[in-house]
């Protein structure tokens, strides 16, 4: 077995990981990374031309054409090549951007992340054992990643993107560690049967592991992991002392609301609903009533002038209002430019000044209406207008106002909506074609453009279907409240 950066990694995080990734990978699973979009690969793209002109060694699943190119290319005394790659005794690397000035090296490791970790140390020190043990003489190693502070205006300045910093010393530092770690992964991979490595922080951090539900299958369901808002420490604790199930858990000491979660769970009781709170709740609303739901992306490298890395870009909204009695429904979805400007002209014509707005977990989108009002001084005033009159749908359940067993202990959009209609197809995100989730929207938004026409139309359709389904579930979860606090009023739709 060849390793390779990311297998070294992988293995300081566990052993067992690495094991079950070379042996037993189809029992992998998915890690909830719902709000980025995946794009390093575009990082290290734009980071290339950080040092100008270079070349690239050109990927092949022939490691050994990988490496007699970048051979070749190490030929010249002064030369700057991205993914030069390496091979010594079964570890195998391939070095983001490798400047070579006469004898020496310097090496630039690139990451899509705008702060330092530790954890990026690792793969570096991997990398620099490799080289070192190969005879190459590296006189700096510098860690780059993205600067959250610089705003792009017009061409990408590179040079502000990227944050550069030497960790030379450090990566020399760890080098005992990568071998003695190496000769630990060479005894663990000799295990012919799955390790029993049992569960630990470390199954969290530094990054969640794909085989968490592989190695918790025997656990009782439901367990501590699922205690809603849980600290990661106190549930390994609970483990460790053998505390797993609900029974067990009811004799421990954690908040009001994860006993709650325990109570309803294990004595399978009806809803719980204060209604005096939820009438003061709603006796804080006034017509017209709106419902708001912003969809946005996020990309590493900013794409339109004043926008920084990951900054959030609104490019759509839906819009359901009650008025006399009457649901009508507003709606945008941006073109191919830059959307903010419309998007924010549309919503301040199609929300009038002193409405009453709903939105669930209103931070987000007070956030985003914040930042248009910043960037559009001429629209301000109108648009923290809107801020100033966002009310919270999730108050009544935040607050334990409205509980049921189905939530498990959330207030979340995405429990509450199933636990109050759980029989409702048309409130059933999976009936949607294409588009089912915040991060599918915002990945197929981000390819959109670069589709043919036709399915261009479709995407749109689907997006905008979506959306929709946001701002109406708000509104159903509204005459929910209504009814159960014996006060529903007939709400006429019109298309
Ligand atoms: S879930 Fe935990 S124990 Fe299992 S492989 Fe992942 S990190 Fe290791």
């Amino acid at each position: 077995m060849n390793l390779s950066k990311t297998k070294y990694t992988n293995a300081n995080q566990c052993l067992k990981m690495l094991w079950l990734d070379t042996y037993m990978n189809e029992v992998k699973g998915e890690v909830d990374n719902d709000s980025i979009l995946d794009n390093g690969n575009n990082v290290h793209e734009v980071a290339r031309d950080l040092l100008g002109s270079h070349v690239t060694i050109e990927f092949n699943k022939n490691l050994e054409v990988m490496i007699d190119d970048t051979k070749k290319a190490l030929e010249k005394d002064n030369i700057v090549i991205c993914e030069a790659s390496f091979l010594y005794k079964n570890n195998f690397c391939s070095v983001d951007i490798l400047e070579k000035k006469g004898k020496d090296l310097y090496l630039y490791e690139v990451k899509g992340s705008t702060s330092m970790k530790d954890v990026f140390l690792h793969d570096m020190s991997f990398q620099y054992y490799v080289l070192t043990s190969l005879g190459y003489n590296i006189k700096k190693y510098y860690l780059v990643y993205l600067n959250n502070k610089y705003y792009r205006q017009g061409k990408l300045n590179l040079n502000k993107l990227f944050t550069k910093v030497d960790v030379t010393d450090k990566i020399i530092e760890l080098q005992d560690h990568v071998i003695s770690k190496l000769k630990e992964i060479n005894n663990y991979m000799q295990e012919k049967k799955v390790p029993g490595d049992d569960i630990d922080l470390k199954c969290f951090k530094p990054y969640a592991c794909p085989y968490w539900k592989y190695c918790t299958r025997n656990l009782p369901k439901p367990n501590v992991f699922d205690i809603y808002k849980l600290n990661k420490q106190k549930m390994i604790g609970y483990y460790k002392e053998n505390i797993i199930t609900f029974k067990d858990l009811e004799k421990v000491n954690l908040n009001s609301n994860q006993m709650m979660q325990i109570e309803y769970e294990l004595n399978d009781k009806d809803d719980y609903i204060n209604k005096d709170n939820i009438r003061k709740f709603l006796n804080t609303l006034t017509y017209p009533l709106y419902f708001l739901d912003f969809e946005t992306f996020q990309l590493p490298i900013p794409k339109y002038d004043n926008t920084c890395a990951y900054q959030k870009i609104p490019f759509q909204y839906s819009l359901h209002y009650i008025e006399k009695g009457k649901l009508y429904h507003k709606e945008f979805l941006g073109s191919k430019k830059d959307p903010r400007r419309e998007l924010a002209e549309r919503l301040i014509s199609d929300i009038p000044e002193n409405v009453c707005v709903l939105a669930y977990n209103m931070g987000f989108e007070k956030g985003v209406i914040k930042n248009l009002a910043y960037l559009f001084p001429d629209l301000k005033e109108h648009l923290l207008n809107i801020y100033d009159n966002i009310k919270d749908l999730m108050i009544p359940f935040q607050k334990k106002d409205y509980y049921n067993k189905l939530m498990k202990g959330s207030y979340s959009i995405k429990y509450v909506l199933p636990a109050l209609f759980p029989n409702e197809k048309e409130l059933d995100y999976h009936n949607l074609e294409l588009v089912h989730n915040g991060s599918e929207a915002m990945s197929y938004y981000d390819t959109l453009f670069d589709k043919p026409i036709s399915e261009q139309e479709y995407i749109r359709k689907c997006l905008l279907e979506y959306c929709k389904l946001d701002t109406y579930a708000m509104v159903m979860i509204y005459e929910k409240l209504l009814e159960v606090t014996n006060n529903k009023i007939k709400i006429k739709k019109i298309k």
